[in-house]
């Protein structure tokens, strides 16, 4: 069924690959208050009879076609499903918490999980996935909704309607070769996600629903997708990706060379990153320390709130890793396109405008302390920085300046030991811009989140892919803004960087310096074409 579709795409490169159709699933698990816990209990152990058939005829499947060794799993998830501790815990927090059995299925998924993640022998450390896997197929069953998300069995091109946050975080990365949405936009994040990843992306493709099993190419530079090419076609294009592999493997020539323009100027050169994960494409490719650590896929990642040792081990892992490299760490910055269930945050009408980020967590002082808690903890295995997301005004500043020393009050008494520790905020209002004179004064350093700056400087909702054509990030409004937080921050003695996605477009990076930027954060995947774009510049003439 030769077919060829336009798009718009949200980052270049090509994929060639089998297509597989992400379907949408409901898997965010809602905590519901019952009257009758033993109906639940009722429910939760036939949902365990019929996970473990599943699980039976997964096994005799397995053992035709892939051998006895690898069938073995799911016989060890059968009797996972037996164990007496687990099936009496999710019976206990049914009984006790009098919670629909979807919750306390998933709680004790995470909790077991969690526990034996931190067990020292190898074996039991291997089961933490395991358990969160039978977990997920019984709340699956519970809920009616097997059969939806990506059941990739090989590295696919991702096709979907659209993908939140909450669903991206939840999908084997391993297996995307590409993204193809019909809906989403060009700073959503998904395509923050293309980009971290390195991988093409595309929106606005309206694919037929047969297409799932198909071949498939994307063109991420000419917004193309094809779905059953012809040979001519697939040899081109394999052609292409050889070229690309190459360019690649020349950019990896740089590591460990300074960002430096031929004149002398200096730049840091950071990443982006949302989750601990990330941190090997942070190492891969060579930068200098990370620029913004997005805790809020901390948040998205898990069905209840993350407790502070949760959140103090995957800093702490961040910090370590980093090896005395500076890590800047943004407070949770959810609301918006960035829903938690579990928040509660109750339908607004303008979700971009409203209750988010630094505004919730000056409203839930205990979430906030929780996470500061555990940054400020984490502080003392590496070279920590944390930043506010959302900042509109000087007050709000001092605010988290009293919570904050509140938090390190606290630990003092405790003895709990810490880091020196540098605060800064995100520029990424217009009013923050305004008064980016008085704010540098209470910080270390700006960062200016250019996704938002955009979105609020030009009245554009980031997620609206109609606006897409008008959502001109080159505007001047924008590049004003960014030269006047870069000198008012200078003049108020905080250092400024760039943590947007505009701070990796190459045809700004020459601008940026001129304007006198310290630091630019970007996709892991960027920094070698940045530095490449760095070291090629003359700033003299
Ligand atoms: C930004 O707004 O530019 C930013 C870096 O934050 P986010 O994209 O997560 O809103
Ligand atoms: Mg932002």
């Amino acid at each position: 069924m030769f077919k060829e579709f336009s798009g718009k795409s949200v980052f270049g490169g090509i994929a060639i690959g089998k297509i597989c159709i992400y379907r949408k699933q409901d898997n965010l698990v809602k905590r519901q208050k019952i009257d009758d816990p033993e109906v639940e209990i009722a429910r939760f152990d036939k949902a365990r009879e019929d996970a473990k058939e599943q699980l039976q005829k997964l096994h005799d499947k397995a053992l035709t076609e892939v051998g006895e060794a690898n069938a073995m799993v799911f016989e060890v998830h059968q009797m996972m499903l037996d164990d007496l501790d687990y099936v009496e815990s999710v019976q206990n927090i049914i009984r006790t918490q009098q919670v629909n059995a979807e919750f306390a299925t998933a709680t004790t998924g995470d909790n077991f999980s969690e526990m034996f993640a931190s067990m020292d022998d190898d074996y039991m450390r291997e089961r933490a996935a395991d358990v969160k896997d039978i977990s997920n197929r019984v709340v699956a069953i519970l809920s009616g909704n097997e059969g939806g998300g990506f059941n990739a069995t090989e590295p696919s091109i991702l096709l979907a309607e659209d993908l939140a946050p909450s669903e991206t975080v939840q999908l084997d990365k391993s297996m995307v070769l590409s993204f193809v949405t019909h809906l989403g936009s060009t700073n959503s994040h998904t395509a923050i996600l293309a980009r971290t990843m390195n991988i093409p992306a595309l929106i606005g493709i309206d694919f037929p629903e047969d297409a799932d099993g198909h071949m498939g190419i994307v063109d991420g530079f000419e917004g193309k997708f094809f779905i059953d090419p012809s040979d001519e076609l697939l040899a081109e294009y394999q052609a292409k990706l050889d070229k690309q592999l190459e360019k690649q493997r020349l950019l990896q020539e740089l590591k460990g060379k300074e960002n430096v323009t031929l004149d002398g100027t200096k730049v840091n050169l950071y990443a982006n990153i949302g989750s601990v994960k990330d941190v090997a494409d942070v190492l891969k490719n060579d930068a200098g320390g990370i620029g913004l650590f997005r805790s809020e896929f901390l948040y998205l990642e898990s069905s209840t709130y993350p407790t502070e040792e949760e959140q103090f081990k995957a800093y702490k892992t961040v910090a370590e890793n980093m090896a005395g490299k500076k890590v800047i760490i943004r407070t949770l910055d959810i609301g918006a396109d960035k829903q938690v269930d579990y928040f509660d945050l109750g339908k607004e009408d303008n979700p971009a405008l409203g209750y988010r980020a630094i505004r919730i967590c000056l409203d839930r002082i205990d979430i906030f302390k929780t996470q500061l808690r555990a940054l400020y903890r984490a502080s003392y295995y590496g070279k920590i920085s944390i930043m506010f997301p959302m900042i509109i005004s000087v007050d709000e500043v001092k605010k988290i300046k009293e919570i904050v020393a509140e938090v390190k009050k606290e630990l003092d008494e405790q003895k709990i030991p810490y880091g020196e520790v540098e605060t800064g905020i995100m520029i990424e209002t217009p009013a923050a811009v305004w008064m980016s004179e008085e704010l540098a004064k209470e910080v270390d350093f700006f960062s200016i989140g250019t996704n938002d700056l955009t979105q609020y400087t030009l009245a554009i909702d980031r997620q609206n892919p109609k606006l897409d054509a008008i959502n001109d990030t080159h505007h001047p409004a924008i590049l004003k803004s960014i030269e006047t937080t870069i000198k008012n921050g200078h003049k108020g003695g905080a250092w400024v960087g760039i943590c947007g996605e505009l701070g990796a477009d190459p045809t700004l990076t020459e601008t940026f310096l001129r304007m006198g930027v310290d630091e630019l954060s970007v996709s892991p995947s960027r920094i070698l074409a940045v530095r490449d774009v760095i070291r090629k510049l003359d700033l003299s003439k």
